[in-house]
């Protein structure tokens, strides 16, 4: 078979991250072979996102600069995936001619046969369609690029809750589970490949299973966490409605299970969290955020929060501000409310002005600053177990005792914190520190948004429970 170069360009979560390591799956049976130069490939996919505008923009702006390379090269192959394509369809043709397919979030198994075809036919294809249907034999994709400790395993699709600001129901589809079996299955396959940390994606994991009478979520949990060789289990996103007993109680039982939690609250006050459709109140979220802690006391707790939304008022915003004060995120993704099409709030009357968003994002993301800051800084001192991911990018500047260049290595708490640390002579000697081990790591400085740390090799006196928590040195 010829070989033939793919490039994709990802935008936007984890779920694309995901379905363009499917996409790449599914291309290599075709010949196709990663590239990281769009100039080099002859199938270039953009892999989009529409959640917000800013999202968009990029991506038809990476598009529009695709006609040079086409022009250049008449066989090359475009495509656009993702939510743009599942929103704009075949309107995509009228604004980029060039590109000759766009197929929409739930058309991946079925790109190697459009591809075939394009290569055969030079023809256009749009498939939008939005298939209900999950194979309970999906086939599991070989693995594709080099080792990471840490992978994203989609374990359901699209999403059933409609918030009044939120694409994904309509571009992504309705809420699907995979069987347990199929996810158990590309666990095992990951993990053969040195893979040690999985996080399971779903627009609202907490509901896995309900629709089709699978497992819980909570059941799932507890299969994966017997998987060997297997060190970590990360999950995102659950909606705090669907957040039960049951999967509360799993940070208590499940030894591999990290112990963070992104739970979305989007807003603090009643009155707006109603508008947006979220089927909670901030008591109830306030009353679930407890209950985790009373079960895992140092358990992380990040969530993301929109400001401006239609109607929201100088009192409402205060009651974010109120909340966030309460809980004491580890960590917060804050968002300025921006218009969707297809998104029922694009209706709403009383729009926030840009200016007003601008002012209450800046409010909000300096209070989490502080909040972040403190608590980080509450960990200088303590060890933590820190799954290696391999060496960051950074440039150093001193040097090792030996004169060498020291490494610097990057990873991850048991609660979701980054560490950086450098990997001095001993370290690098005792083979601990490839990617994807365990690693302890004596916390020495806090930023804002990471943490700085020196290995510890020999096991101090002072007793400690494995992964679960960390303990002053
Ligand atoms: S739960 Fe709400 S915000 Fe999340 S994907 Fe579904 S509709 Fe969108």
């Amino acid at each position: 078979m010829n070989v033939k170069y793919l490039y994709i360009n990802t935008i936007g979560c984890q779920m694309n991250v995901y379905d363009s390591e499917q996409m790449a799956g599914h291309l290599a049976l075709l010949g196709y072979q990663q590239t990281a130069f769009p100039e080099a490939a002859d199938l270039i996919i953009v892999n989009t996102c529409t959640i917000r505008e800013k999202a968009e923009q990029k991506a038809y702006s990476f598009l529009g600069r695709l006609a040079r390379l086409k022009r250049k090269k008449k066989s090359l192959i475009i495509g656009i995936g993702g939510c743009v394509a599942q929103q704009d369809g075949k309107q995509i043709l009228k604004r980029l001619p060039f590109v000759d397919i766009v197929f929409g979030t739930r058309a991946i198994h079925r790109l190697p046969d459009w591809i075939r075809q394009i290569e055969k036919k030079r023809c256009q294809i749009v498939d939008v369609e939005l298939t209900e249907e999950v194979r309970a034999d999906e086939p599991i994709i070989g693995w594709q690029g080099e080792t990471q400790s840490s992978r994203f395993v989609t374990i359901m699709r699209g999403c059933d809750n409609y918030c009044a600001y939120c694409v994904v129901p309509f571009v992504r589809g309705r809420e699907i589970s995979r069987p347990p079996e199929s996810i158990i299955k590309e666990i095992r396959s990951l993990v053969s490949h040195g893979v040690r940390e999985v996080t399971l994606l779903g627009q609202n994991v907490n509901s896995y299973g309900k629709k089709e009478g699978l497992c819980s979520f909570a059941e799932l949990l507890a299969r994966i966490d017997g998987i060997e060789d297997l060190l970590r289990i990360r999950f995102t996103t659950s909606h705090p409605k669907d957040l039960d007993a049951d999967l509360i109680g799993s940070y208590r039982h499940l030894k591999k299970l990290c112990r963070h939690i992104h739970l979305p609250v989007q807003s603090g006050s009643n009155q707006v969290l109603k508008q947006m459709n979220r089927k909670y109140s901030r008591e109830l979220y306030l009353d679930k955020v407890s209950k985790l802690r009373d079960t895992s006391s140092n358990i992380a707790i990040t969530s993301d929060i929109i400001v401006g939304f239609p109607g929201e008022t100088d009192a409402d915003f205060d009651a974010t501000l109120n909340l966030v004060k309460q809980v004491q995120y580890d960590g917060l993704f804050a968002f300025k409310y921006s218009d969707r099409p297809n998104a029922p709030a694009v209706h709403y009357p009383d729009k926030v002005s840009e200016s007003r968003k601008n002012e209450r994002l800046q409010i909000l993301l300096a209070m989490q600053d502080a909040i972040t800051r403190k608590k980080n800084q509450a960990l200088v001192g303590s060890i933590q177990e820190v799954l290696t991911d391999g060496l960051s990018k950074k440039e150093i500047s001193s040097k090792l005792a030996d004169g060498r260049q020291p490494l610097q290595a990057t990873g991850r708490t048991f609660t979701n914190k980054i560490v950086n640390f450098y990997l001095d002579a001993q370290v690098e000697s005792s083979g601990d520190i490839g990617t994807g081990n365990l690693l302890d790591v004596r916390i020495e400085k806090a930023f804002a948004h990471s943490l700085w740390g020196k290995p510890v090799l020999a096991q101090p006196t002072a007793k400690r429970v494995k992964g679960v928590d960390s303990y002053a040195a």
